[in-house]
């Protein structure tokens, strides 16, 4: 009798004898008789080992979490003791016999409760613990659910999934890079991608036409509000697409995901509201506005896009590099809109000119934010001598993205959706961090692993590293 049962099965096998391999959940020994709950990946039922059991000697050592293979008869509970609306509340299971599969010391927290409210760095450092726990599970599962869903949405549509490199040189994204030294060219560095912007345009150019990816982007943000300094975006892009057919697509997306794992939740505008940046900020003084009607309605969804944002703005102050004159608001690789090229052209009005971006505001969150891109080489161009860059420069960062611009590029476009913060809304969470499983703390430390952390002489040699004490 080897074969493993697993516990939301067991309705199926009543009268029957099994085998479950579980944790314990709790545990509540009266002396004679013990009461346990056991607990597996699909759910938890009751147990009970009777006075006289061979297992109530081995049942007496048990504590809350020991991994246990446990043998037992599906009995179904007395009529007064049924719970119809759980889980197994019409059985238990009548130990037989009883294996510890391993033991756990103390914990540093309670599991069996929500563990919301235990200090966070606690919960961050033992996160396989804080991960047992139900609310936890139920996010990293839905998580997973809703990208595998993606995942084949976007393939019928043709999509295909690329993965990017990690190593690779710096890409502009409005942030910092974070940067990994080389031990084979020492002074020399990779960054890390706050994007993989340029290799889904380069993908365009090679011809993949409809591209996506669950991408890891890193970016070195002085810690603000609820970000991490990585985080998942599902990237994709387009080619031969006009703004209306990106902004379709994904809303269509949108819709489907909660239509599918959400029936609760309801969508306040179908299709989603449009609004000019400048709209926006008039109305409401923000360029990601909650248009919630009922704000305390933990299952309304107000999707809105933002569209027409200005193409460039004024560097601001901590930004300031020694040559910009114009910073893009979003993207450098953006088009500006059809009826504005001339003047983009002629570098005329820079400050009027509005840009194909298109951003995804939902509840309050920008959750996405896209464009159509420059596909013309001198049009990418154009775009770095405005914000102030020499020739030299341009083609020292650029180069090889206006050199492959020249080989057939189509018209392309895409987006990326911030895909932790549309999860952390989805499952009503207040940060992101309860939906990304090893997150970081608030101030950017893994406590799980506990990185960053100082390297051994030896590597620093091997990479040419001195450091300088401030
Ligand atoms: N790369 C952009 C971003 O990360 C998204 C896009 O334009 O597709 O915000």
């Amino acid at each position: 009798m080897n074969n493993r049962t697993y516990i939301k099965d067991l309705p199926t096998k009543k009268g029957g004898e099994v085998v479950v391999k579980a944790w314990v959940n709790s545990c509540r020994n009266q002396g004679k008789m013990i009461f346990l709950d056991f607990r597996d990946i699909s759910g938890v039922v009751q147990g009970i080992i009777l006075p006289g059991s061979a297992a109530i000697e081995i049942g007496g050592t048990l504590r809350d979490e020991f991994v246990v293979e446990v043998e037992a008869k599906v009995n179904e509970r007395p009529e007064k003791q049924r719970k119809p609306d759980i889980l197994n509340g019409d059985i238990e299971l009548e130990v037989l016999a009883l294996k510890v599969l391993n033991e756990c010391s103390v914990l540093p927290f309670p599991l069996s409760e929500d563990t919301i409210l235990i200090n966070e760095p606690l919960r961050l450092k033992y996160r396989y613990l804080d991960l047992r726990n139900a609310r936890m599970q139920k996010n990293l599962k839905n998580r997973f659910k809703v990208q595998n869903f993606v995942r084949n949405y976007l393939a019928d549509e043709n999509f295909i999934e690329v993965e990017t490199p990690l190593l690779s040189a710096p890409t502009l994204e409005g942030s910092r890079s974070y940067v990994v030294p080389s031990r084979l060219m020492p002074g020399n560095f990779f960054s890390l991608p706050q994007s993989p912007q340029q290799y889904k345009q380069l993908l365009m150019v090679a011809g993949l036409e409809k591209y996506f990816q669950f991408a890891r982007c890193m970016r070195d943000e002085d810690a603000r509000g609820d970000r991490q300094p990585e985080f998942t975006q599902l990237d994709l892009e387009m080619s031969f697409v006009s703004e209306e057919e990106v902004i379709n697509l994904n809303e269509k997306l949108l819709i489907a995901i909660v239509q599918k794992f959400y029936p609760e939740k309801k969508i306040q505008t179908i299709p989603f509201p449009r609004i000019t940046y400048k709209e926006a900020l008039e109305k409401y003084g923000t360029d990601r506005p909650d248009i919630r009607g009922d704000k305390n309605d933990p299952n309304l969804l107000a999707f809105l896009w933002i569209v027409d944002f200005p193409m460039f703005e004024k560097p601001e102050e901590e930004n300031v590099d020694e040559v910009a004159e114009w910073t893009f608001t979003h993207n450098p690789f953006s088009k500006p809109k059809d009826e504005y090229m001339e003047k983009f052209m002629n570098k005329e009005d820079i400050a009027l000119i509005l840009t194909t971006q298109y951003d995804v505001v939902l509840n309050g969150f920008e959750i996405g934010g896209g464009s159509l891109r420059n596909y013309k080489p001198e049009a990418l161009k154009k775009t770095f001598e405005i914000m102030g860059y020499n020739d030299e420069r341009i083609e020292q960062n650029f180069g090889h993205m206006i050199e492959a611009l020249k080989f057939g590029a189509p018209p392309h476009g895409g987006i990326a959706w911030g895909f932790d913060r549309l999860m952390m809304i989805l499952e009503n969470e207040p940060s992101i961090r309860e939906v990304i499983p090893f997150s970081k703390t608030s101030d950017g430390k893994d406590l799980t692993m506990n990185a960053p952390s100082v390297i051994s002489e030896k590597q620093k040699n091997e990479l040419g590293i001195n450091f300088t004490k401030k």
